[in-house]
C-alpha cells in the first residue's frame, strides 16, 4: 500500500513551546502548511512574531476562532460570530490568506452540525471566508507518543489526506520528522493547498451543501 498526497495543518497554536520546532522541521523538509490560529494566543509580541515568521517562510495562515471554548453551532448570542471570528482575524492582519481561511472546531475532531450556526454561516460567507474542515485526525494531543502510526493509516486510505496536528504542548511535535520521512518512504507527496472534498465554502461561495455543519437551531445539540 502506498501514501498519495499530504496536506498537513497545524491547529491552535501558536506557541512558544512548540511552533518553532514545528516550522525548523517544515523548512529542512520543505514542506508548505497552514496554521490555524486562536486569537487568544496572539496577545503577547512572541506569539506574534511566530505567527509572522510562518507566514514569511511560506505558511498559509488561517483563523481558527478566538477562544476555542465551545463549538459555534452550540452557542446562543447574536456577537459569537464577531467575538470568535471578527476579533481573530483583526489579530491577523499582515498575514490574512487571501481567500480568508477559517477552521470551526469539533470538539475532539469530530465534523457535524455542531460546527456552525446560521448566524455564523451568514459572518462567514458575509466576510468572503473560506471553510477548511479536514480528512484525517490521528488525535495527536490524546496520543502524543502513537499519533504516527495512526496518522500513516489514515493516510493511506486516502488518496488525499488533510491531516490535523496541533502546535502546543503535548509533546506529540517531537514525533513530526519521523511522520513525515516515514511518509515520504512510502511515496506521499506533500502540497498546501486542500482537497475540495474539505472546503465546502470558498471565499464566502458555498462549493458543497453547508447544512451537515450547522446547528438546526441556536443553542441546538
Ligand atoms: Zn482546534
Amino acid at each position: 500500500m502506498t501514501i498519495g498526497d499530504i496536506t498537513l495543518s497545524f491547529d491552535n497554536g501558536p506557541t512558544v513551546e512548540v511552533t518553532p520546532l514545528v516550522l525548523d522541521v517544515l523548512a529542512r523538509q520543505q514542506i508548505k502548511a497552514s496554521f490555524f490560529v486562536l486569537g487568544k494566543n496572539l496577545q503577547t509580541p512572541q506569539t506574534q512574531a511566530l505567527m509572522h515568521r510562518a507566514a514569511g517562510e511560506g505558511h498559509w495562515i488561517g483563523n481558527h476562532t478566538f477562544t476555542h471554548s465551545v463549538p459555534l453551532g452550540r452557542q446562543t448570542g447574536d456577537d459569537v460570530a464577531q467575538r470568535e471570528i471578527g476579533r481573530t482575524q483583526a489579530c491577523l492582519e499582515g498575514v490574512v490568506h487571501p481567500d480568508r481561511l477559517f477552521r470551526p472546531f469539533g470538539g475532539g475532531g469530530v465534523i457535524g452540525d455542531h460546527l456552525l450556526s446560521a448566524a455564523v454561516l451568514r459572518h462567514l460567507v458575509d466576510g468572503r471566508y473560506t471553510c477548511v474542515l479536514w480528512n484525517s485526525i490521528p488525535r495527536d494531543w490524546a496520543e502524543p507518543d502513537a499519533w504516527v502510526e495512526t496518522a500513516l493509516e489514515q493516510c493511506r486510505r486516502l488518496p488525499w489526506a488533510l491531516v490535523v496536528l496541533h502546535d502546543y504542548d503535548t509533546g506529540a511535535m517531537v514525533h513530526l520528522e519521523r511522520f513525515i520521512e516515514r511518509a515520504r518512504a512510502e511515496g506521499a507527496r506533500f502540497r498546501q493547498d486542500f482537497p475540495p472534498d474539505c472546503v465546502p465554502l470558498v471565499a464566502g461561495e458555498a462549493r458543497a451543501d453547508m447544512t451537515p455543519y450547522v446547528a438546526a437551531a441556536a443553542g441546538a445539540d
